[in-house]
């Protein structure tokens, strides 16, 4: 029984969501015109005085729905909503058939080729999980209505939300969202929150993640709402970018004395431990192997 009570005070703070697939109607105020569904992703929910744009779809059309119900009701007077997502995993874009039909679905071209080239071999390989076989059941992922190559700007009413694509990083095509006027970044997997950076597959490289928050050091940003992380202050981008440099230096270091893939991602994993031992996990393994392929040192 304290069991159960314990549960349900920690769902209805939303803290209980983080790890799970199914999301709720909760939000959280990131920004003046932007709030979020904190759980397995965030989701970015932009309001303008005419339209709505939602950032990532949740997994599957089920979690679409409850996301579109939500913006309905934060802004039950705006007639558009558009909807993006930053990057073609399936708890970010494999929700979209749950968004109304009239829903005007907008991403950058290098994730829309991405996603048709690696779409449902990624929706195959979680429903192996029988929770999201459930949610992923029957999914037919549809064609943009809008696709841009560097950036699209999109105008919801006193609120602007750029769209923009400045290279690879968690895969090729991660896609950021900037909001203004509140200065807020919706930064998908490419700025996190005390979290590891992960590359996908045959995504970006590390060297090109740090081109890429070199360019989102541009943007000034003074909120950010990862996607699978806890929301903070503009810091969070610089963060990003010692973590990833220092990491690299590190390993660059180890390959050039010959060490190893694996002892140099045991020993960055123990160094990262001990400078941060807050975090849920420090674990370099797959970072340090995408450092040691990376063509450019
Ligand atoms: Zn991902």
């Amino acid at each position: 029984m304290k069991h159960l009570i314990l549960t349900g005070l920690m769902m209805a703070g939303g803290a209980f969501a983080q790890s799970q697939s199914v999301l709720g109607e909760y939000t959280t105020k990131i920004s003046d015109h932007v709030w979020a569904i904190m759980g397995f992703p965030n989701i970015a929910i932009v309001v303008g005085s005419k339209a709505t744009l939602v950032v990532d779809t949740g997994m599957g059309p089920k979690n679409g729905a409850t996301i579109a119900r939500v913006a309905a009701k934060l802004a039950p007077g705006n007639q558009k909503l558009f909807l993006t997502t930053t990057h073609f995993h399936p708890e970010h874009a494999a929700g979209e058939p749950g968004f109304p039909a009239s829903t005007i679905l907008i991403r950058n071209r290098v994730q829309q080729q991405e996603m048709e080239k690696h779409g449902q071999e990624m929706i195959d390989s979680f429903s192996s999980r029988p929770q999201n076989k459930e949610l992923l059941a029957g999914v037919v992922l549809r064609a943009p209505d809008v696709l841009f190559d560097q950036e699209a700007t999109v105008d919801l009413g006193g609120v602007t939300a750029r769209l923009i694509w400045f290279g690879g990083a968690h895969t090729r095509g991660d896609e950021l969202t900037f909001v203004e006027p509140d200065s807020t970044l919706i930064s998908g997997d490419v700025v996190q929150n005390k979290t590891m950076p992960n590359i996908y597959g045959d995504g970006g490289t590390p060297s090109s993640w740090l081109a890429v928050l070199d360019k989102i050091a541009g943007t000034n940003a003074a909120h950010v709402l990862p996607d699978h992380s806890a929301p903070g202050d503009g810091s969070m981008v610089a963060a990003e970018r010692s973590l990833i440099s220092e990491m690299r230096t590190r390993a660059l270091a180890f390959r050039r004395q010959g060490v190893s893939v694996e002892d140099a991602g045991k020993r960055v994993s123990e160094e990262l431990k001990k400078e941060h031992p807050d975090w849920p996990n420090t674990n370099a393994a797959a970072f340090v192997k995408s450092i040691y392929s990376d063509p450019v040192e």
